[in-house]
């Protein structure tokens, strides 16, 4: 029997070990560092406070034949096709990587000491325990991870005064009309946001920028973009200069090709446009790389992974989020939804994405 081994449970791999073990006679394994899933996506809403279901992924798996795994991949080796899960070691005839990402500090002195990010469980626990009752928090960077963080602190917290650091305005990249409403939004929960800035060092009570100025902080939340594991690129497959695995048409390693990688983990390229970090991709990646193994179990040639953008969707604390429109290759049109129906839709897609991947 063939075996399959899906590395990351996350919302990629998640749904890919259910798919394949429904498409397929092979035996599934899922290998996950925790016990739970996480739904990343809200990791934002755990930090400001916000309690979110336990999800258990043995729940998640049971009858459905695929076996969990709870332990780190420690590496791979892709000649002898096995996977170290803490000292054991599990052979595989098809991998499916899918191990994600965590934040980038870019190097950057004194973020790993000194500053929290909202990019995995614990990390996000840190800063949950570790806001103040009073003081600052600054937000390091202007993406949409920042701007989520942000005013869900803000909102959650209003004691706290929230400011936002970064080179650009925030959500620069959004059409004139989101960007007004950010404007809006901010002012409404007080953000300060202060722009042009690029961080030097982060220290325990300040962050130091480049031009020398010292901004006093309480707690310091580093949202600067995502970087990926190492455990790709030290195994010998293929990756691009950050890790991330390159892959052909079809999701597959382009050095290795029983390795398929999806989700964060992978550089994905569609009518040449490499596709961006997130679950809004990583989930129909997942989805088309289960029908591309199984196709290939069958003995035929799956097509070509495709997608198209249709919008970006940033949550602006609880009552408040923005819906952009976005063309085909995510570029910001003019029409936005924004207030009490941008929040719904985007709750509605959030736990849309959770219940696609647990089930
Ligand atoms: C706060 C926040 C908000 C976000 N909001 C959005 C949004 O609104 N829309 C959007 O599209 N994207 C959003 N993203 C991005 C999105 O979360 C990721 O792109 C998405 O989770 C990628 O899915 P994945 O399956 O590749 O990885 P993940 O969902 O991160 O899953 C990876 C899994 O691998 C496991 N793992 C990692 N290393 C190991 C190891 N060595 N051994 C075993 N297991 C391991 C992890 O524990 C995890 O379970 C957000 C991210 C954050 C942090």
């Amino acid at each position: 029997m063939t075996n399959i081994v899906v590395i990351g449970a996350g919302y990629s791999g998640l749904i890919a070990a259910h798919r394949l073990a429904r498409r397929t006679d092979a035996q599934v394994t899922i290998v996950n560092a925790s016990p739970h899933f996480v739904e990343r996506i809200r990791l934002h809403q755990h930090a400001a406070g916000t309690n979110l279901r336990v999800r258990p992924l043995a729940e998640s798996v049971r009858g459905t034949g695929i076996d969990l795994v709870i332990g780190r991949v420690q590496a791979l080796d892709p000649r002898g096709k096995t996977i170290d899960v803490d000292g054991r070691l599990i052979g595989y005839d098809t991998l499916v990587y899918a191990l994600g990402s965590v934040a980038d500090d870019h190097g950057i002195p004194g973020v790993a000491e000194n500053a929290f990010t909202v990019s995995d469980h614990t990390d996000a626990t840190r800063l949950r325990e570790s806001l103040p009752r009073k003081g600052t928090v600054t937000v390091i960077g202007g993406g949409l991870t920042a701007i989520e963080a942000a005013t869900e602190l803000a909102e959650q917290h209003p004691h706290l005064h929230v400011r936002i650091v970064a080179g650009h305005a925030p959500g620069s990249r959004l059409s004139a009309r989101a960007r007004q409403h950010l404007g809006r939004v901010f002012s409404r929960l007080g953000i300060e946001v202060r722009t042009g800035a690029r961080v030097a060092k982060v220290l325990a009570d300040s962050v130091v920028l480049t031009d020398g100025v010292e901004l006093p902080t309480d707690v310091t939340v580093w949202t600067t973009g995502f970087r990926v594991s190492a455990l790709a690129r030290d195994a010998g497959v293929e990756t691009d200069h950050s890790g991330r695995i390159l892959v052909d048409g079809t999701q597959r390693s382009v050095s290795h090709p029983d390795i398929y990688a999806i989700g964060d983990s992978a550089v994905v390229r569609v009518d040449g446009q490499e596709l961006r970090m997130a679950c809004a991709t990583a989930e129909p990646m997942a989805e088309y790389t289960a029908k591309a193994i199984a196709a290939r179990l069958r003995g035929q040639e799956p097509r070509a992974f495709g997608y198209r953008y249709h919008i970006q969707c940033i949550s602006l604390g609880r009552r408040d989020g923005l819906v952009q429109v976005v063309d085909a290759l995510d570029r910001p049109k003019e029409r936005v939804i924004t207030g009490r129906v941008g929040a719904l839709i985007k709750e509605g897609i959030v736990r849309g994405a959770g219940w696609t991947a647990l089930r």
